[in-house]
């Protein structure tokens, strides 16, 4: 879990755009990314106290951006925006 204003998601940007993981809608704020090994993750993006938290159940540790959540929040973004939020 990480908050996306703290974590530095830059490379997890760039290695999300590198190897595109597929993206999946359960329902808004959730997500199934696929990485590249087959795996799937359940990635959720909500807001807490005013801030973008973003949760991937991988190994990746707590304030550490993956790329499973990178590849979910820009889901997330566009899917937001269309609600108007
Ligand atoms: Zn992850």
């Amino acid at each position: 879990m990480f908050s996306l204003e703290t974590a530095n998601i830059e490379r997890a940007i760039k290695s999300a755009k590198a190897l595109h993981p597929k993206v999946k809608m359960i329902e808004f704020g959730t997500y199934e990314v696929t990485g590249s090994t087959g795996n799937t993750y359940t990635v959720r993006c909500y807001r807490k106290a005013g801030e973008k938290i973003v949760e991937c159940n991988c190994a990746t540790r707590d304030e550490i951006a993956c790329k499973h959540s990178m590849a979910a929040v820009s889901l997330h973004s566009a899917m937001a925006a269309q609600r108007g939020h």
